[in-house]
C-alpha cells in the first residue's frame, strides 16, 4: 500500500506571530516544487502564532497544525484551547501526546485519548506521538511501552477514525539530543507499531496509517529514514525552525 509522505514541523514554544509569518514566507518558494501528491508539508506553531501562519500559508502547499487541544468544548479550563477554536483559527492538524507534554505537563494515555476523540469529532487531523524513554529501551521494554501507549491512546476509535490519524514514533532519547535511531533500528520499531495497528484495527486500516519518525531528523539523515518501508515521514523539531533546513529535509526525504 502506498502512503503519502507527511513531514510536519513542531515549532514548540518558538516563533512569535511576526517570526512565524516570516518563516512561512521564506519557506513557501523553497518548497513550491513539492507536489501535493508527493508529500504533505505541515507546520505547527504555538497557538498565538497560528492565525498569522494560516494567513501566510494560504494558497501554498503548506498546511498548518496546532500543538495540543483540550477535550472539552468550552468551560472553566484556564489556559486551554478547544478544537473549535483551533478550527476557527485555521488549523487542519493537531499534535497530541508529545513527550514534552507527557514529561512536563502530566499527559497520560488516557488524556491523549480524550483529546484525540475531541480532535476527530471536530474534523482535525491528529498526529499522535508515542515513544520510549532511554531506560525503557535499555531495559528491553520498548515494545511493551509502545503497545501500551497505542492501546490506551487509541482506545475506542473506529477504523474510520483511525484512518484519519497519523502516528509519530519519537524515541524520547532522540528528541533534541542529536542522537537519531539508525534507519534499521527505527524501521524495526515502526514495523512493530504497524503490526500492533493491524492487530487493533485490522490490516486494511493498519497498513494505511502513516507513521512518522521523530527525533533529531535532519537534512542529512531524512532520506535514509524515509526510505524505510514503514517510515512515512517525519515530525521535526529543531530542523523545522529555519526555512532552509526544513526545505532541505523535505526535499531529501522525498528524493528517489
Ligand atoms: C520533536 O520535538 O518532535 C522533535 C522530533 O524534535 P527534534 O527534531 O529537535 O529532535
Amino acid at each position: 500500500m502506498s502512503r503519502k509522505v507527511i513531514i510536519a514541523g513542531n515549532w514548540k514554544m518558538n516563533k512569535t506571530a511576526a517570526e512565524g509569518k516570516a518563516l512561512v514566507e521564506a519557506l513557501k518558494p523553497l518548497v513550491a516544487d513539492v507536489c501535493p501528491e508527493c508529500a504533505e508539508i505541515v507546520v505547527c506553531p504555538p497557538f498565538t502564532t497560528l492565525a498569522a501562519v494560516v494567513e501566510a500559508a494560504r494558497g501554498s502547499n503548506i498546511k498548518v497544525g496546532a500543538q495540543n487541544v483540550h477535550w472539552a468544548e468550552s468551560g472553566a479550563f484556564t489556559g486551554e484551547i478547544s478544537a473549535a477554536m483551533l478550527k476557527e483559527a485555521g488549523a487542519e492538524f493537531v499534535i497530541l501526546g508529545h513527550s514534552e507534554r507527557r514529561q512536563y505537563f502530566g499527559e497520560t494515555d488516557e488524556t491523549v485519548n480524550k483529546r484525540l476523540k475531541a480532535a476527530l469529532a471536530a474534523g482535525l487531523k491528529p498526529i499522535v506521538c508515542i515513544g520510549e524513554l532511554l531506560e525503557e529501551r535499555e531495559g528491553g521494554r520498548t515494545e511493551e511501552v509502545l503497545a501500551r501507549q497505542l492501546e490506551g491512546g487509541l482506545a475506542g476509535l473506529t477504523g474510520e477514525e483511525m484512518s484519519r490519524v497519523v502516528i509519530a514514533y519519537e524515541p524520547v532519547w532522540a528528541i533534541g539530543t542529536g542522537k537519531t535511531a539508525t534507519p534499521e533500528m527505527a524501521e524495526l520499531t515502526h514495523n512493530f507499531i504497524r503490526c500492533t495497528l493491524n492487530d487493533l484495527f485490522g490490516r486494511e486500516i493498519g497498513e494505511g496509517v502513516r507513521i512518522q519518525y521523530g527525533g533529531s531528523m535532519k537534512p542529512e539523515n531524512a532520506k535514509e529514514l524515509v526510505a524505510q518501508r514503514n517510515i512515512d515521514g517525519g515530525l521535526i523539531g529543531g530542523a523545522a525552525l529555519k526555512a532552509e533546513s526544513f526545505s532541505a529535509l523535505i526535499h531529501n526525504a522525498i528524493a528517489k
